[in-house]
């Protein structure tokens, strides 16, 4: 199992042991076991216990966010930001989720007829450590809300929030299995997966992680969600409020120190106002404060591993050598994971950051002269999970809405995730929804019942 280690520092925080076979096992028994009981607990248990695993969020949520700092580097307020909305998460389905699983009633052959919607058992949740919290109870809420039963394989590198999830769940009171965290390499995914009693699978994170576990997950006739990654347009037209586009453009893709799914990241900019709108741009980034993300008046902290650093830098040297320019920023030496929020303009179709998602702290920039250029070049991308559109124009708005093809379209507003609305990519940004009432129907069972 690869070590906790302290992007601000790169100090180690914690060798963590891998969960051995014999835990593995055991945790499947209990799932097994907890799901026959769960899937028939009334929906207001169940609603009280996402309610009271929202209050120990709610209770803890500056201890845990201290731990995701420590662990994967985010700053400190959006780390218990992140928590608040975890436990809103928690509480939106206490709420609303009994509503959205209610037996429907059909016109049919029967003298009743309807769909009543079932849990189908313990699934796996592979998840990645950008948001290590948020990822994961995206998940948690809708699936134990349907009366399923999780597993949860958290990234390596942030063990301790994996173990604090299922420590929340515990406070909580959630029965034995209900949820439980395997500290496991990703190689024991496949076995895990192949296993009967595991009945389904969402991974959020990389399309070769996807890509893997959804090919095991098809060899046994298993259903998955596919939450990837993103190259997200940010698109500003001439009749934009831009310096409300520059500041929420800067958000957008420095957020989380760079490194989110759904981050701006493909800036597809009018002729018109290019070269006000990068100005804007560029001077808001070179005022940035970087550092200790535990300290309130930081900006932007460091990326969470040293690999961060490499690839990106490896992206932009090669995008360079390609014909970009690097107008700002650049890696920074020294201890700790940093690199400075960054511009990469004159990208053309050769550069890697063309095609290439960049996780970390760097824009893209791309001047275009019309509307059906910024709508051809958005869309060519193998990606497609949100992007955000900048105009007052109701026929641009309508046109962005209809022909760009991402899981999101988002208006004079950056791209983010609500549990109350489904949140989900296209094209190789993957498959399925979470939350919303399209996120707890995902692992349930749509049972036809007729009745003569
Ligand atoms: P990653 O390497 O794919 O890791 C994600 C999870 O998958 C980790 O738990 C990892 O375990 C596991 N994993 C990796 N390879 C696997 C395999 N072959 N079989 C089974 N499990 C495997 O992703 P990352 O680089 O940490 O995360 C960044 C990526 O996630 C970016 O592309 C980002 O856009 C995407 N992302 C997407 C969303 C979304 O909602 N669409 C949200 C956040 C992030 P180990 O850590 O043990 O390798």
């Amino acid at each position: 199992m690869p070590k906790s280690i302290n992007p601000a520092t790169g100090d180690v925080i914690e060798d963590f042991a891998e969960h051995g076979e014999d835990v593995v096992e055991r945790a499947l028994e209990n799932a097994e076991i907890a799901f026959r009981d769960w899937r028939r607990t009334p929906f207001s248990r169940r609603a009280e216990l996402l309610s009271r695993t929202a209050d120990v969020l709610e209770r803890r949520k500056h201890d845990l966010g201290r731990i995701a700092t420590l662990e994967m580097g985010k700053r400190l307020k959006e780390a218990v930001a992140e928590v608040e909305k975890c436990a809103a998460a928690c509480r939106y389905y206490a709420e609303h989720g009994e509503a959205m699983i209610a037996d429907d009633e059909r016109s049919g052959p029967g003298s009743k007829n309807y769909v009543a919607y079932l849990p189908i058992g313990p699934v796996l949740a592979v998840m990645p450590w950008n948001f290590p919290y948020w990822q994961c109870f995206r998940f948690i809420a809708p699936a134990l809300m349907a009366g399923n039963v999780g597993l949860l394989k958290h990234a390596s590198n942030v063990s301790q929030c994996a173990l604090e999830i299922e420590n929340v769940l515990l406070e909580a009171d959630a029965p034995q299995g209900v949820f439980q965290t395997l500290l496991i390499s990703s190689k024991r995914v496949e076995p895990i997966l192949r296993d009967r009693r595991v009945r389904a699978a969402t991974l959020t994170g990389s399309e070769a992680a996807g890509a893997s576990v959804a090919a095991t997950a098809g060899s046994e006739i298993k259903t998955t969600v596919l939450e990837l990654g993103g190259s997200d347009p940010f698109i500003v037209m001439p009749s934009a409020d831009i310096g409300k586009a520059v500041d929420v453009g800067v958000t957008a893709r420095m957020q989380n120190n760079g490194q989110s799914c759904i981050a701006a990241k493909r800036f597809i900019v009018h002729a018109d106002v290019y070269d006000d709108y990068t100005a804007r741009y560029r001077e808001k980034l070179e005022a940035m404060t970087i550092g200790d993300p535990m300290d309130e008046t930081t900006d932007l902290g460091p990326v969470a591993m040293k690999s961060g650093v490499d690839d990106l830098t490896d992206q932009i040297e090669r995008s360079v050598e390609a014909g970009a320019a690097l107008t700002t920023g650049g890696a920074i030496e020294g201890k700790g994971f940093y690199f400075k929020p960054s511009m990469l303009e004159n990208v053309g179709k050769e550069a890697p950051a063309y095609r290439e998602e960049l996780f970390g702290p760097c824009a893209i920039f791309f001047k275009v002269a019309s509307i059906d250029e910024a709508i051809e070049l958005s869309n060519d991308s193998d990606f497609g999970l949100g992007g955000s559109v900048w105009t007052n124009e109701a026929g641009e708005i309508e046109r962005f809405v209809r022909d760009l093809d991402t899981g999101g379209t988002h208006v004079n507003r950056m791209t983010a995730s609500d549990p109350r609305l489904p949140f989900g990519g296209v094209k190789r940004s993957g498959y399925g929804r979470e939350l919303s009432r399209e996120g707890i129907h995902a692992f349930m069972n749509a049972k036809t019942v007729t009745i003569d």
